[in-house]
């Protein structure tokens, strides 16, 4: 099973709180962070960090399609 992860950079603050937290994940650029890749294995810790996000701006879902994170 495989997860999709993406930042919407249009709404990222650049607080840079995922990309300290996970730099396996993400990476600064310019102003706000991305992800350096797409996908990734099945992880509740990264579930946890999206919610963390101040600017609900880590966008995760699973092989369906279906919206994990940031949850309500
Ligand atoms: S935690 Fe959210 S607001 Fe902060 S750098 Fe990452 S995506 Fe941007």
């Amino acid at each position: 099973m495989t997860w999709s992860i993406s930042v919407d950079t249009g709404s990222c603050l650049g607080s840079g709180i995922c990309a300290g937290s996970r730099p396996d994940i993400f990476r600064f650029h310019g102003s706000y962070a991305e992800t350096i890749t797409g996908t990734l294995t099945p992880d509740e810790d990264i579930l946890d960090l999206a919610d963390t996000c101040p600017a609900a701006a880590i966008l995760i879902r699973d092989e369906s399609g279906a919206e994990l994170a940031p949850r309500p």
